[in-house]
């Protein structure tokens, strides 16, 4: 299966309920009217809504030779949903975390999703096992677009779904505040339902974009309801414009995870065999990833962390995944680097068989001992 995702967007929010999903459908159509081919992936396991959302209620998707076909809502947009595989619509999904990774996983690799330009992903609320698997699945994300409303509930969990992105080196386009008042239609008196101005201080204190604001309109929970959207439905009025001006004010150029990176925590790896440097690093028991606040230059954090088995080319990748900034090895052959270096990832070889602390410790300071590459093949 040939797949080719050019931008992968994950829409989030804290909470349920302040319109993540009616967001993330209108912003594929809105890609899928300039030109673009847009995937559309639910990975809200619990509470899909993107079907009922595009009118694809009640159809299903069906295996090729190749692997899932993703459904087609028209030429430039594919939709791929759980409650596109469910025989009920009222059935409940009761799955632990491994085994919504693995359909995630699925969604991702086994879709023929074809050439896209954007690959929009609609999480749900929070910044649980979903939202985690799909950046691990992924691999590189483009942005996140976080979704909250004025209010204070909203906004305090909203804050944890920035703090998310942060900690995993996403970048954030901004923040979109949905149901920022309400417009009479009769006398088109404002009128604010929510106290408070979510995105606007969500943005100032975490220093991301505040897109715009969307207002409470009763047509679009109706075209929401109907399975139109509103993008389409009803294009000129003034909500639609809103959400227009809030998605042609992301970044142009997404830039990739690791681009950023350096902005944010440097995470050093180390090979781990009996809580020290492990010389060979494709076998060793776990890896220790070294959080480092790249300013103070102090130890913020370190976890320990199972590799997957070994296979040539695997690990670069995953600990990729997981935000490593670098690798201190004891040794390491020359293709190992390479991959390594192809996913940003700085390569320190020939230190000693010390203690995490120890090695990065020194390292910050600049007194790592690199002795040679001992098992460079
Ligand atoms: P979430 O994905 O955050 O749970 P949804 O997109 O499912 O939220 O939206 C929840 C409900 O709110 C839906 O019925 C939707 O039609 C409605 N809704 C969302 N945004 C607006 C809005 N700006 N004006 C009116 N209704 C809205």
């Amino acid at each position: 299966m040939a797949n080719s995702i050019e931008h992968r967007l994950l829409v989030m929010s804290g909470k349920g309920g302040v319109g993540k999903s009616s967001i993330a459908v209108n912003l594929a159509v809105w890609l899928a009217r300039q030109g673009k081919q847009v995937g559309l992936l639910d990975v809200d396991i619990h509470g899909p809504s993107i079907p009922k959302l595009l009118g694809l209620e009640g159809a299903r998707l069906q295996a090729g030779d190749d692997g899932i076909e993703p459904l087609a809502f028209d030429r430039a947009l594919k939709a791929v949903s759980i409650g596109l595989m469910l025989n009920n619509p009222n059935e409940a999904v009761i799955w632990r975390g491994p085994m919504k990774h693995n359909l995630i996983q699925q969604f991702v690799e086994n879709v023929c999703w074809g050439a896209l330009d954007y690959l929009v992903v609609d999480c749900p609320p929070g910044t649980g096992d979903e939202a985690l698997s799909t950046v691990q699945v992924l691999g590189a994300i483009d942005g996140v677009l976080i979704v909250t409303t004025p209010q204070d509930l909203a906004v305090l969990d909203v804050r944890k779904c920035v703090t998310f992105c942060k900690q995993l080196s996403l970048p954030v386009l901004g923040v979109i505040e949905n149901m920022s008042g309400f417009v009479c239609p009769h006398c088109l008196k404002r009128t604010d339902v929510f106290a408070g101005t979510g995105a606007e201080r969500i943005a100032a204190d975490f220093n991301v974009p505040h897109l715009g604001s969307i207002p409470l309109d009763p047509a679009l929970a109706l075209a929401c309801d109907a399975g139109k959207p509103f993008m389409d439905f009803a294009a000129d009025s003034p909500t639609a414009q809103a959400l227009a001006h809030a998605f042609g004010r992301m970044p142009n150029e997404p830039k990739r995870q690791i681009e950023t990176k350096e902005n944010h925590q440097m995470k050093i790896a180390i090979p781990l065999a009996g809580g020290r440097l492990s010389a060979h690093f494709g076998h060793c028991e776990q890896f220790a990833l070294v959080s480092v606040d790249p300013e103070s230059k102090i130890i913020t954090e370190q976890v320990l962390l199972n590799p997957p088995p070994h296979e040539p080319g695997v690990l670069p990748k995953w600990l990729a995944e997981q935000g490593a900034t670098a690798i201190i090895a004891g040794g390491m052959g020359q293709r190992a680097q390479r991959l390594f270096a192809d996913n940003n990832i700085e390569v320190i070889v020939g230190a000693p068989a010390e203690t995490p602390e120890e090695l990065v410790s020194n390292y910050l300071a600049g007194a790592l001992k690199t002795g040679e590459n001992i098992c460079d093949h």
